[in-house]
């Protein structure tokens, strides 16, 4: 199946996951390393709450101000 990075539009193979791109954690669209973001986000613990870092696309960060 052939993917596109939805920043810059790049084609994407499946079998490229982990290595050239990932998926945005928020809305699951792949995503090339050359456009990913991190991101905090406050995950509820068992006993406290913990900051977690999870890969985004460039809309989430923008979404977030
Ligand atoms: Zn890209
Ligand atoms: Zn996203």
């Amino acid at each position: 199946m052939e993917m596109k990075c939805k920043t810059c539009g790049r084609a994407l193979k499946t079998e490229d996951e982990g290595i050239i791109w990932r998926r945005c954690e928020i809305c699951k669209t792949p995503v090339c390393f050359n456009d990913i973001h991190y991101m905090g986000t406050k995950v509820k613990g068992l006993y406290k709450d913990y900051i977690m870092v999870i890969p985004v696309c460039e809309d989430e960060l923008k979404r977030k101000k």
